[in-house]
């Protein structure tokens, strides 16, 4: 009888790949590329625009610039042709650099024309398509109402009746990101009121269209260069030919967007956590008291250390969930593991990402409190991220409802 070499195992064990829990080399130099672009185009007027509340000139052109309008689009409707992950990366190179835009940006380029391209039909794509990516509309998404925000399947109040080859809208949305400069809305109403969530429809409504008005944008803590408003429909009429999918069939539409918004906005989340870590360790390399640089101190180091684990952490559960949704594709989220992964995935990085925020703003100490601070503005941009998209008790709800389903 031979005795197994004791090598055999060894060489069987290398000859089965390790999983890569990292970006390869072409995705770690789109992030760098992009990066760098979303620096030389936003970031010597972001700090004001954030004192004002004031989206950037030109914003939306300076993005087709960047060649990022349309990135998860092919190329015959104007977009880059990226998949779901490289666009992802586009995110978390514009929220180093600007969360305002980047909140901005993966409104219109994910909840709208990602949602638009994946559910309109081809008139609707051919239509659409073209004027969101090359930078000369912007378009949104109407979901959260006055009285229907975590509740917005349930407690939706705008109606959509058929009249003729038309619908006619009534009723009004709020907290829409990009509402006050929208061009395109993707809007969510019920259509047939009886069917609960299963009478809900999606429309895309024009600024243009007769009966539809905007407000100003509101006054946030936060992101205060993405404009955010509310929007009203009065007796507003939009041709058939404008639902997008079945009717009633909103819920579909509406839930895959969600799963696939959760996994795509987490990758933002995980730029502004990597600026706030980089930002910190700078200034505590800088930043002299008692005659020694502040890291040099055991609690500077121990803030230090715990933010560096939060955030790679954070790039583990966001990289994976990013990942699952390109793999699985609009078709099959709203549902099962991708549901709950990207659930867990945005609520890990918006929890994780404050408490980043909070300590770099507590190593910057009373720098860290002036709001014309980059790491002041990360902090009060931070906290949307446990609330937008679904809030943190939102999310643990669908974990938990996932964990426990038969
Ligand atoms: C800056 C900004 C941008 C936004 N952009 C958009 C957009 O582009 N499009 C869009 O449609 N919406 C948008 N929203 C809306 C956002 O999705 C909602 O604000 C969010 O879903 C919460 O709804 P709400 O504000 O009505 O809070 P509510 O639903 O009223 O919740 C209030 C509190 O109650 C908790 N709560 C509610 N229900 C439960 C429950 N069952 N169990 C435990 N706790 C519960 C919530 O977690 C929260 O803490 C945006 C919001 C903001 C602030």
């Amino acid at each position: 009888m031979t005795t197994p070499s004791p090598t055999a195992n060894v060489l069987s064990m290398t000859e089965v790949s390790a999983p890569n829990f990292d970006l390869n080399d072409e995705h770690r130099s789109l992030l760098e590329q992009m990066t760098r672009s979303a620096r030389a185009h936003f970031s010597h007027d972001a700090a004001q625009r954030d004192l004002e509340g004031k989206w950037p000139e030109n914003g939306f052109r300076r993005l087709a610039d960047m060649g990022v309008l349309g990135a998860s689009v092919p190329e015959q409707y104007g977009g880059a042709g990226f998949d779901l992950f490289s666009a992802g990366l586009v995110g978390q190179a514009i929220g180093r650099i600007d969360p305002a835009v980047s909140t901005s940006w993966q409104s219109h380029d994910n909840l709208c024309v990602n949602n638009l391209y994946q559910n309109g039909n081809e008139v609707q794509r051919r239509k659409y398509l073209p004027g969101l990516t090359d930078g000369s509309r912007v378009g949104a998404i109407g979901m959260t109402e006055p009285d229907a925000g975590s509740d917005a399947l349930g407690g939706m109040a705008t109606m959509a009746v058929r009249d003729g080859d038309s619908y006619v809208l009534n009723g009004g949305k709020t907290f829409i990101t990009n509402g006050p400069i929208a061009d395109v809305v993707l809007v969510y109403a019920k259509t047939a009121p009886e069917r609960g969530k299963k009478g809900i429809s999606a429309f895309i409504v024009e600024k243009s269209f007769a009966g539809f008005s905007a407000s100003s944008p509101f006054d946030k803590m936060g992101i205060r260069a993405s404009p955010t408003g509310a929007l009203y429909f009065d007796d507003c009429r939009v041709p058939a030919e404008n639902l997008v999918g079945a009717e009633n069939n909103g819920i579909a539409v509406m839930m895959s967007g969600l799963d696939i918004e959760r996994a795509f906005c987490s990758m933002m989340v995980l730029g502004m956590s990597e600026r706030a870590v980089e930002l910190s360790v700078e200034y505590a390399k800088s930043r002299h008291q008692f005659g020694r640089r502040i890291g040099d101190f055991q609690m500077i180091q121990s803030k230090l250390a715990e933010m560096y684990v939060g955030l790679e952490t954070m790039r583990g559960i966001v990289y994976r969930a990013l990942a699952m949704a390109n793999a699985v594709g609009a078709g099959q989220a709203g549902r099962g593991e991708i549901h709950k992964l990207s659930a867990a995935a945005f609520m890990y990085a918006g929890e994780t990402c404050m408490r980043i925020c909070d300590e770099a703003v507590q190593i910057f100490g009373g720098s860290g409190f002036m709001r014309d601070t980059e790491v002041n503005q990360l902090y009060r941009s931070a906290k949307i991220q446990e609330i937008g998209g679904g809030t943190k008790e939102i999310r643990r709800l669908i974990i938990a409802r996932e964990m426990l389903a038969d």
